[in-house]
């Protein structure tokens, strides 16, 4: 922090962009309003090296509009370090629309926001988050190409959710077989935190393959649907980090692993989709690496998605995506190891190896 600051606060007050906390180097930060939708959005462009910067749009009522955009921030941060890990050629971007997504979203703020993504050339692409549906893409898609995740009868690649889901699945057989040696998940108690579209579907692989699987979401008909679907308890109790587990599997919202819960967690093992599970990455990542609790990196392990997408620009079919994604098993053992030979968190180990790919990216050529 600059000497002439004596306070976060001051400097935030001061700088509130450039300044943020979160704030790390990100390209290109855009600003959308309008007032007859409503749309209040915030596109996050962070780095576009490795090619034009995708990820979704999230919609959710933040308790203001730093938590926003220190959200977007975060999560295009993510997004660069998640296709360089992957190999794929994507820089990193995110976008959010403040507002609640069962109350305020339309097909007019939807095609407005798409105007304002069309306005960047294609530096952004965007696509499905939290709050965020498949139609809400074709709608997108009405006004500018630059958008992924559409419908299949629109020629998209449809719901990335499955495949994250996959992924996930992976990731997480894959650090099983790093911690116990086997990577059946049979008889495994399971936490799944968090069961929308990404949540249900890991459960419903967790379930086949015989997991003890515990379920929890705030929305209780959710909960009561999966349960008589597949069988799965619901967690009844009120701290669930603190409860007795093999694997807690975070699918909800990020930084829940943070300075209360890390100390409970009994978990052998994070394996989840949700992003930035780490509410900071730094410590957060090395107490779990002292805790002796595997944890496999979400950028890493949620890919499944941002694979699927890349599809539709790349034009490649489904067995290449369940290929490219199914492979994430790999890349899991070989971040665990290397996290191992080295003594950094396994969280350190997969961040550099996404870096080195973009510095030497860098050194090729100019930013997209
Ligand atoms: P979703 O909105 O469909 O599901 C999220 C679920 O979490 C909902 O059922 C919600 O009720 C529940 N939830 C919210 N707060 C909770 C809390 N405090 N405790 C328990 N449950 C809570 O979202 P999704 O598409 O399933 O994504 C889940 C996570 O995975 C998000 O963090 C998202 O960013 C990440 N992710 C998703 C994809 C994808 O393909 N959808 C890809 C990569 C990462």
């Amino acid at each position: 922090m600059p000497q002439e600051f004596d306070s976060l606060e001051k400097l935030v007050r001061q700088d509130p962009v450039f300044g943020q906390v979160s704030f790390d180097g990100h390209e290109q930060i855009v600003f959308c309003n309008d007032k007859d939708t409503g749309l209040k959005a915030i596109i996050g462009i962070h780095n576009t090296v490795l090619g034009p910067a995708l990820g979704g749009t999230r919609m959710w009522q933040y308790e203001n509009e730093w938590a926003a955009l220190n959200d977007v921030l975060r999560l295009s941060r993510g997004m660069t370090f998640k296709s360089a890990i992957t190999g794929l050629n994507l820089g990193g971007g995110k976008a959010v629309i403040i507002g609640d997504a069962k109350t305020q979203k339309t097909p007019e703020l939807m095609r407005k926001f798409g105007e304002f993504v069309h306005s960047l050339s294609g530096r952004y692409i965007t696509a499905e988050d939290v709050g965020m549906a498949t139609e809400d893409m074709d709608t997108v898609r009405e006004v500018t190409p630059y958008v992924t995740g559409i419908s299949q009868e629109k020629g998209g690649a449809g719901n990335p959710s499955p495949i994250t889901a996959y992924g996930v699945f992976m990731g997480m057989k894959a650090a099983a077989q790093f911690k116990y040696g086997s990577d059946v998940l049979e008889d495994k108690k399971i936490y799944v935190e968090g069961i929308g579209n990404v949540g249900e579907t890991l459960v419903e692989y967790l379930t086949q393959e015989g997991a003890d699987v515990v379920v929890s979401d705030i929305n209780q008909d959710r909960l009561e649907e999966v349960r008589d679907k597949y069988g799965v308890t619901i967690y009844g109790g009120n701290d669930l980090h603190a409860e007795q587990m093999d694997i807690y599997a975070p699918c909800a919202l990020g930084a829940t692993i943070n300075d209360t819960s890390i100390n409970k967690l009994q978990a052998s093992i994070i394996a989840g989709a949700a992003n930035n599970q780490l509410a900071d990455e730094v410590k957060h990542g090395m107490l779990l690496q002292n805790k002796g609790i595997v944890y496999a990196p979400d950028f890493l392990i949620n890919a499944g998605g941002i694979i699927n997408v890349y599809a539709e620009l790349e034009g490649y079919d489904r067995s290449e995506i369940m290929r490219k994604t199914e492979n994430i098993y790999t890349t899991t053992i070989e971040i665990l190891n290397r996290a191992k030979e080295t003594g950094v968190s396994t969280h350190k180990a997969a961040l550099e190896i996404a870096q080195a790919r973009i510095a030497a990216r860098k050194q090729e050529q100019l930013v997209y």
